[in-house]
């Protein structure tokens, strides 16, 4: 049977091997006998039952509790050529009834339902006339109160099964492992001494990353420039934050959608829409975003903020990377953030002892945040299960993307500041003290006869600011828990005054490389966009962006090629084959790549050298010196041809000088421009502004302060 379902693995999926654990659930399945599997979000839980539901001989019922996510799931069911349905209340009975025949005439080997349709006897006697071999219970942690999804819907699963005719084999599958959770999803679902599979919390492919008092909005601007193209989700704490964020980033330029429990259902299904379709790239929102989403190509989720306890960031940051590709977990620690989180616990809590474990598993979650030991053995430490060893090499206090900077100077200087104005001030005061800043409230204060006036005026108002912040984070200094917070020194920030130990702080490289994103990748990416929106299907169904990513590396010719793709199953080679086999020809065709498909795949290393790329030669007589005009004459091109030459170099990662392009007066107006228009159309932006001011311009400012057209 296991090697049946190999073949349904390659076949289907396209997939050349199991993953951990996938195999051993599979066949405990079909070996008959009830399984419980444990494995954490995007280790691929879905396949464990579709591959059995295909070899038993009856129909296999998923319950699944997410509308939303059973769309989705029979969408990818129905692109590998595996015929499914679903039966949820978004139906009308007329469409129930027809699903339901179509079953019975053996047109769907999978049917997922919405555990509340339990709830009508009619239903659940209709269900009873069906052959089914096998009951799969996704996300069955919700059967539990203790875990954090409760549903009560669940709990008539297990009447629902015992009054079936012939009892089925049960599945129970979930990302929770509480013990508690774990007894519950036995006892309440009356598994039949079940075997149970547990392949561990560690998601190998994520890197988590805490960063201490970081100037937030400049952190993410800079990050979503670094990472153009790329789905990420931001979570804030609060609607506000969301609002401001989402405000934020639209006025510099990036399209960000915005989702939280204040705006109409409407809007927020819309945005949702938009994020999985890859119509906006950047999702801001609170923690009611992300149950209803298996989106598997998210890149990155940044947390604005901490949040309540270790169980939600792990969750929420779990969102990253469902398709196993790299993706990044970065935490924006705010020396405010938990002050926050005990005010919302204090208002959402009532009984006494369930706020005190709140406070305790708060207290985890800074504890996260400080350690200087490696994020992911904490993690794993804190959900029982075993680190990976002493250092991941994966994480931000493990590997060399961060640099230790000695600030002890600094620290002195704003030390002395806070004792100088015995510690009544707020952050922006003592910045303002410390930068020689001669405002109002200053004056007032008599800030300007301090000895401490102006002793950090070579820095910027903002980076006082935020190093005040990062020595809050860090413990040297806190601040009060009051309407308007004031700075103090801590016993550790005093020891630093009186022993002269040096303060050292963690912070990221500054020079970290744009991520560039090969142009074939690109090309590939935009074609799955197009067959996406004509087949009315989110672009990951077509194929996973670590599918593409291998197609551009190998740059398969023909179908064999293309067959040996992780990701390349029959019916979508025949379904999508051809069209990605164009562009991948037409690019190896402009790159001067032999053309004759060879059976095999063309393996990296064996594509000859290539010649320089015309874009690229253009950049060169343009570092030389060259103006543009001067370049189209040399090159019989046309001007316009030369400025795309070199957005697409700065696309792929070349360092290009802008300023040369853009006249002095004009970079403002461009950039205001930018702020109201956005960058999606530069039609628009030509329009609004004077005449002189050519696209040549426009397309230079764009790229130079957004970083892509
Ligand atoms: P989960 O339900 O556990 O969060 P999914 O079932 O949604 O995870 O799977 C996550 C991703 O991993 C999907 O994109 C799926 O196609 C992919 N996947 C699952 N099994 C394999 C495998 N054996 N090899 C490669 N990719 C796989
Ligand atoms: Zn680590």
């Amino acid at each position: 049977m296991l090697t049946q379902a190999r073949n349904i693995l390659q076949q289907y999926y396209g997939y050349p091997e199991f993953r951990p654990g996938q195999a051993d659930i599979i066949d405990s399945l079909l070996r008959g006998r009830d399984t419980l599997a444990i494995m954490p979000t995007g280790a691929g839980k879905s396949l464990c039952f579709q591959i059995p539901a295909l070899l038993f001989s009856g129909i296999t019922v998923v319950i699944s509790p997410l509308i939303s996510l059973m769309k989705d799931q029979v969408d990818s069911l129905s692109s590998l050529g595996i015929a499914a349905a679903f039966i949820n209340s978004s139906l009308s009975a007329g469409e129930v009834n027809e699903r339901l025949y179509q079953v019975r005439q053996k047109r769907y080997k999978i049917l997922y339902i919405a555990p509340e349709r339990l709830a009508s006897e009619s239903f659940q006697k209709t269900l009873y006339s069906l052959p089914i071999s096998l009951i799969a219970v996704d996300e069955a942690h919700c059967v539990s109160q203790w875990g954090h999804d409760f549903r009560p819907s669940y709990r008539m699963i297990s009447s629902f099964i015992s009054g079936l005719p012939n009892r089925p084999v049960v599945g129970a599958f979930t990302a929770t492992a509480t013990e508690q959770v774990k007894r519950d999803i036995v006892d309440l679902m009356e598994l039949q001494s079940p075997a149970l599979f547990f392949t561990g919390f560690d998601r190998p492919n994520l890197s988590f990353t805490v960063l201490k008092g970081e100037n937030k909005q400049q952190f993410i601007s800079r990050y979503i420039a670094q990472h153009p193209g790329q789905s990420g989700i931001i979570y804030a704490a609060t609607r506000n934050e969301v609002e401001n964020i989402c405000d934020f980033l639209n006025k510099s330029g990036y399209h960000a959608g915005k989702y939280h429990a204040g705006l109409p259902d409407e809007e927020r299904k819309r945005s949702q829409e938009l994020f999985i379709h890859d119509d906006i790239r950047i999702m801001v929102a609170t923690n009611a975003f992300g149950m209803g989403i298996d989106k598997p190509d998210v890149r990155y989720v940044i947390h604005y903020n901490m949040p309540k306890n270790m169980e939600s960031y792990y969750q929420e940051a779990g969102r990253a990377g469902r398709d196993g590709d790299e993706a990044e977990c970065v935490l924006l620690f705010g020396a405010q953030d938990p002050l926050l989180q005990k005010y919302l616990i204090e208002q959402s809590v009532e009984d006494q002892e369930r706020k005190h474990a709140e406070f305790g598993k708060l207290q985890s979650m800074v504890d996260y945040c400080h350690t200087p030991e490696c994020l992911r053995g904490y993690i794993l430490k804190y959900f029982g299960d075993k680190p990976v060893g002493a250092e991941c090499g994966h994480c931000g206090n493990c590997n060399s993307d961060m640099e230790m900077t000695n600030i002890t100077i600094e620290a002195q200087k704003i030390f002395s500041c806070v004792l100088r104005v015995k510690e009544r001030f707020g952050i922006s005061l003592i910045a303002d003290v410390l930068k020689g800043a001669k405002n109002k409230k200053v004056i007032q204060q008599r800030g300007d006869t301090l000895s401490v006036y102006g002793i950090m005026k070579e820095y910027s108002l903002q980076d006082i600011k935020d190093m005040i912040n990062r020595l809050i984070a860090t413990e040297y200094l806190y601040l009060t828990e009051s309407q308007y917070p004031v700075v103090k020194m801590t016993g550790k920030g005093l020891t630093v005054l009186q022993h002269r130990e040096e303060v050292w702080q963690k912070v990221p490289r500054q020079s970290r490389e744009k991520i560039v994103e090969d142009a074939l990748f690109t090309a590939l990416r935009k074609l799955r966009k197009k067959l996406a929106d004509q087949d009315k299907v989110p672009p990951y169904v077509v194929f996973a962006d670590s599918t593409l990513r291998e197609m551009s590396a190998k740059i398969p010719l023909d179908e064999a090629g293309l067959r040996a793709i992780k990701g390349v199953g029959e019916t979508k080679l025949e379904r999508y084959g051809q069209a990605f086999l164009q562009v991948i020809r037409e690019y190896a065709d402009e790159h001067g790549l032999p053309l004759q498909a060879s059976s095999a795949i063309q393996p990296v290393a064996a594509i000859p050298k290539k010649e320089i790329p015309s874009h690229e030669i253009t950049l060169q007589l343009y570092q030389r010196g060259c103006s543009l005009e001067e370049i189209a004459q040399e090159r019989n091109l046309k001007v316009i041809t030369v400025q795309d030459h070199l957005v697409r170099c700065s696309r792929e990662g070349h360092v290009v000088n802008w300023d040369p392009l853009i006249p002095s007066q004009q970079e403002e107006l461009v950039l205001k421009a930018i702020q109201q228009l956005g960058t999606d159309r530069l039609k628009p932006l030509k329009e609004a502004l004077p005449d002189e001011i050519d696209y040549t311009t426009i397309k230079a400012v764009i790229c130079k302060h957004c970083g892509q057209i």
